[in-house]
């Protein structure tokens, strides 16, 4: 009996040779959370992000995030500006330092944060005396966000951007890599993300000294001493030399993982072309999109449930987009600066399977199963 696998929305894809640096680890005992790998992968990293960005490998995005926040020195009773369409690993570390979340709608050209509701917000927050600390901006699935009008606005204000880049290594904007965009930023190599470590993160800074001091803090703030001595609280956050093994080996097939992803997108939108009411998310002019996941929006929440239903009958996963965080339980109390962008595109989105190692016949079958339903 002929039985069909199961399609992903996302999985891992390795290049080949990251077995040859994870053994390389093995065979020289740098099993720890430093090594020549850690020191190859970060490179690996600031010879594509550009070379005056300096890169600091971690044990997970949300460490970066973490990282990041604590670098600007966010404490307890500050407010934290947040993309509220967004996976919750963007806002939890602002609650990790004890500060609050206030959350900011997206605008629809790019899903992303509104430049507009993010300038509303900072008037408002200052107006009350609480004039925000940082600004944490996301380029969600992969599609960069307006970063010029977001770091004009943040420079207007004299408030940080920590760029949340997690799901956009590969992506551009107007030719600038993403994740190097502003005053600090992030990547995850989680195994879902377009390359993976299987856990892993990065914190990306143009100043050497947070860098540093990013590295000092993620291995248990050690002065410098014979015996441990610690002047101030540390975190275990470093990445493993065994996993920065993988991310090394996963670096030289990024541009190829790009591509993958990129015809995936092309695939699906080409095929779907005549069925007017499934529509895409389109570059705007100077955004490159690394296009980590495809998005479909369609007319309304029963016409995407019929889609996601009919993939899920056939063993193949889907996804609505992400639930925006000003309608999460666990963050519903915070202030928010909302339009319903957010909520209607939650309400109507669906995450397509994309992955890089999809095959020719996967993707037929994805095809096939919705191109049913729409007929129906
Ligand atoms: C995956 C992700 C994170 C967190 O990264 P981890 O490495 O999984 O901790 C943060 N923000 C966004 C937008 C993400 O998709």
């Amino acid at each position: 009996m002929l039985t069909k696998t199961k399609i992903w929305l996302s999985s891992p894809h390795m290049g080949g040779t990251e077995q040859t640096f994870v053994n390389e680890a093995f065979e020289t005992n740098w099993i720890a959370p430093l090594g020549p790998n850690v020191n190859g992968f970060e490179k690996d990293l600031k010879q594509y992000l550009g070379d005056d960005n300096h890169v600091a490998a971690l044990t997970s995005g949300t460490a970066a995030i973490h990282m990041a926040l604590m670098l600007l020195n966010v404490k307890q009773g500050d407010e934290v500006l947040c993309q509220s369409f967004t996976f919750s690993a963007s806002a939890n570390p602002i609650v990790y330092q004890g500060a609050t979340p206030v959350f900011i709608d997206s605008e629809s050209d790019t899903w992303n944060m509104s430049p507009d509701l993010l300038e509303i917000a900072i008037k408002d927050r200052i107006a009350k005396y609480k004039k925000p600390k940082a600004i944490i901006a996301v380029h969600l699935y992969g599609m960069p966000y307006k970063a010029k009008e977001i770091n004009a606005i943040a420079k207007q204000y004299d408030i940080p951007v920590i760029e949340d880049s997690a799901e956009a290594l590969g992506s551009t904007y107007f030719g600038q890599k993403c994740g190097a965009l502003s005053d600090l930023g992030i990547i995850s190599f989680n195994g879902n993300k377009i390359i993976t470590t299987s856990g892993g993160g990065v914190l990306v800074t143009k100043n050497l000294k947070l860098k540093e001091k990013a590295v000092f803090l993620a291995t248990q703030a050690r002065d410098d001493a014979p015996h441990y001595e610690h002047s101030s609280v540390g975190y275990n956050y470093r990445m493993s030399n065994v996993l920065a093994g993988i991310g090394r080996g996963q670096m030289e097939v990024i541009d190829d993982r790009v591509q993958a992803r990129r015809r995936n997108f092309d695939f699906y939108k080409s095929h779907l072309a005549q069925h007017k009411e499934i529509t895409f998310l389109e570059e705007p002019e100077g955004f490159y999109s690394n296009r980590w996941i495809t998005c479909i929006e369609t007319p309304s929440f029963e016409y995407r449930e019929a889609i996601r239903l009919a993939l899920q009958e056939e063993d193949i996963e889907s996804r609505p987009l992400w639930k925006p965080m000003h309608l999460q339980p666990v963050f519903k109390e915070h202030p928010s600066f909302t339009d319903g962008t957010s909520e209607h595109l939650f309400d109507k989105g669906l995450c397509l399977p994309s992955g890089s190692n999809l095959t020719e016949d996967d993707l037929n079958r994805v095809l096939d199963t919705i191109t049913n339903t729409l007929k129906s």
